[in-house]
């Protein structure tokens, strides 16, 4: 007994794709009709293709690009399941950039900007950093700095050492943002910053051919009046205490933070999932997509960056307590690495603490 096949219109309506999205998705071997007339060339259709053909279109409907679609239908259930979630997971992390950015141009365009008109605050800030091999890895990838305008902290890597060159090479490209305030605007000053850190990146692994897989996590940020831009890439992260509360105001690019946002992991169980530190984004010299943003800046505002080093080994309420009582930059930043260190000093510590001020500079 043989079935019947569906002409192109008829497995069109039934898959609610346009016969011409059927002839692309044939091209590009998503789905392939069952028969094709040899004389006509007509594409004719089973049946039993419509499921796949209603999953193309859902994911369509979801903004999935083509490649990716054709990775999920390679998959089997589960593990399509999970890339469909991954999928999702990174547009959210990207839509949450991009709000900030959009609320900052809706400002900007209605003049109500405060980078733009050149307005003079009286805003400072005051910063310490600090960076540390701990306890157990006998060399330090980690890079921290602070100046006046830029802070920053960058945790480097390389499967046969180099990381500290690599983080190193990051931050001195971001440096002279500190030393010349960007001409024109805060975010676009910053982003071509870290282009020139990833490809010092890529530089360096040029020129050292024999330390593989070199790259490293960035998390910095520049002020221009009340206006900060901030830039992240990596499992580094930034915090602002403000009015008693602790904020963490970055989102991890590792694996296991892409599956709590999945709802597969809880946080507890990323504290302790023994690949968290599986990064889906570095700075790896190979071009680079960082997260942007945009925020203002108020006087009594307290910003730490710090690389996982901190992070994975004091818990948040310990670093909140420190952020909350110690008002000298210098003693917070000692006192963290101490914490970490006491805590076992895992893997190499950076921290790099920035207090916004209403004092003029003395
Ligand atoms: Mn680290």
């Amino acid at each position: 007994m043989s079935v019947e096949l569906l002409t192109i219109g008829a497995f069109a309506r039934a898959s609610r794709l346009s016969p011409k999205a059927l002839r692309l998705y044939d091209e590009l071997e998503l789905l392939r009709p069952a028969q094709v007339d040899p004389a006509s060339g007509y594409r004719f259709y089973h049946p039993e293709q419509l499921e796949r053909a209603r999953l193309v279109a859902w994911l369509r409907r979801l903004g999935m690009p083509l490649v990716r679609i054709r990775r999920v239908l390679e998959l089997e259930p589960d593990l399509a399941a999970d890339e469909v979630a991954g999928y999702w997971a990174q547009v959210m992390a990207e839509t949450a950039a991009r709000q900030d950015l959009a609320a900052f141009l809706v400002d900007h365009l209605k003049g109500r900007d405060t980078t733009m008109n050149s307005t003079p605050t009286a805003l400072r800030i005051r910063y310490a950093a600090r960076s540390d091999a701990g306890l157990v890895r006998a060399r330090n990838d980690d890079t921290a700095y602070a100046g006046t305008r830029l802070v920053a902290v960058a945790d480097g890597m390389g499967a046969q050492g180099g990381g500290d060159r690599a983080s190193a090479a990051a931050i001195e490209a971001l440096k002279q943002l500190d030393h010349q305030p960007p001409a024109g605007d805060l975010l676009n000053a910053l982003e071509e910053a870290v282009a020139r850190a990833d490809a010092s990146v890529a530089g360096l692994a040029r020129s050292e051919p024999e330390l593989p897989g070199l790259g490293t996590t960035l998390t910095a940020m520049l002020w221009s009046g009340s206006q900060l831009a901030l830039v992240h890439i990596g499992d580094s992260r930034a915090y602002l205490l403000r009015d008693g509360e602790l904020f963490q105001i970055t989102h991890d690019h590792t694996l296991v933070q892409s599956m709590v946002d999945e709802g597969r992991l809880t946080l507890d169980e990323a504290a302790s999932h023994p690949q968290r530190a599986l990064l889906i984004r570095a700075l790896t010299g190979g071009g680079t997509r960082p997260d942007l943003s945009l925020h203002t800046a108020r006087a009594g505002d307290r910003y730490l960056l710090c690389s996982d080093g901190l992070s994975a080994v004091v818990p948040g309420d310990r670093l909140h307590t420190v952020l909350s009582t110690v008002a000298d930059p210098e003693q917070v930043v000692q006192q963290l690495v101490e914490l970490a260190n006491r805590n076992g000093g895992p893997d190499n510590i950076a921290c790099a603490l920035a207090d916004v001020t209403a004092e003029s500079p003395s």
